[in-house]
């Protein structure tokens, strides 16, 4: 049975595991766990003596109520998926209060700009609530290793520099994109899309393949512009940006730079879903 502990008991399990030097590592989640989030905690269930998984929708990431109040909940069904994985792994699912005290605050932080681009232009602060709940839990649990997933690249930019500016002794590991047979990425929000939606998903990976295939020779505005017609072609589908960026600091270059690496990142909403999805261009 994987263990369920209180913010105290995660406090004092991690002095313990400290002092016997234990490694541990963390799996950030909000839940709804899939073959995504399970790939990351098997990671690091081979890596360390103790694996941690924090489920926690975090409110300050969210700059849409409605959003935040629909997100999907599924706590029994996730402690279920992890116990079939081990029994060294220890869930922490703590509520709002035991993570924010009263009244859950912002952190907000200079993330040089690489915050307010992609996602950050159409989710107002979600990077800075991002790296304020991240930055509680490896204070609280002090991993040596905490996962994150490349299927959200902007955000392990984000928590690479929130590493350095809180100066935290942690790796990083970043885990492969897990995807559905025709290509959608994984994500707690897919259960929101009907067959007929999922199936016509695939279009935003084989998008992203044709931007690779492409990348050197093509001319990259003029094929941009013909998958967001073919993506808003399809019924309920809306490309809300498709963007190739300089993969470090995210920032979209004039000119392509052939000695940096480049990275397409998209965000389709399928209906009101939103999601998301990027690849290495070079
Ligand atoms: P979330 O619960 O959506 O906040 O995701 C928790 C972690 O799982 C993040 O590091 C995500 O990047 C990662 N993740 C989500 N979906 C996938 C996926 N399809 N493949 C790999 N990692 C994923």
């Amino acid at each position: 049975m994987p263990i369920y502990l209180k913010k105290e008991e995660v406090e004092s399990t991690v002095h313990k595991a400290i002092l016997s030097k234990r490694s541990m590592g963390l799996v950030p989640t909000m839940g709804s766990l899939h073959h995504g989030h399970l790939s990351l905690i098997e990671k690091a269930n081979k890596e360390n003596d103790i694996v941690w998984v924090s489920i926690f929708i975090n409110p300050t990431q969210f700059n849409d109520p409605n959003d935040l109040s629909r997100y999907p909940k599924n706590l029994e069904k996730d402690y279920g998926l992890i116990k079939n994985i081990c029994e060294k792994i220890k869930i922490f699912s703590p509520n709002e209060k035991e993570i924010y005290g009263k009244t859950p605050t912002l952190q907000k932080y200079d993330f040089k700009k690489i915050d307010v681009e992609l996602e950050g232009k159409h989710r107002k602060n979600h990077f800075n609530g991002v790296a304020t709940i991240v930055s509680k839990l490896l204070t609280l649990i002090k991993p040596n290793k905490v996962y994150f997933g490349e299927k959200d690249y902007q955000q392990t930019q984000i928590i690479k520099k929130l590493i350095c500016l809180e100066n935290i002794n942690v790796n990083m590991i970043i885990c492969p994109t897990v995807r559905e047979k025709n290509g959608l990425a994984l994500s707690s929000r897919n259960n929101f899309l009907s067959n007929i939606d999922r199936g016509n998903s695939s279009i935003i990976y084989k998008s992203l393949n044709l931007l690779k295939s492409n990348f050197i020779n093509s001319n990259l505005k003029s094929l941009r512009k013909n998958i967001i017609n073919d993506i808003n072609k399809k019924k309920n589908f809306k490309v809300e940006y498709l963007e190739i960026a300089n993969a470090e600091t995210l920032q979209i270059d004039e000119k392509i730079n052939p000695k940096k690496q480049y990275r397409a990142f998209i965000c389709v909403r399928v209906n009101e879903v939103r999601l998301i999805d990027n690849i290495l261009l070079n």
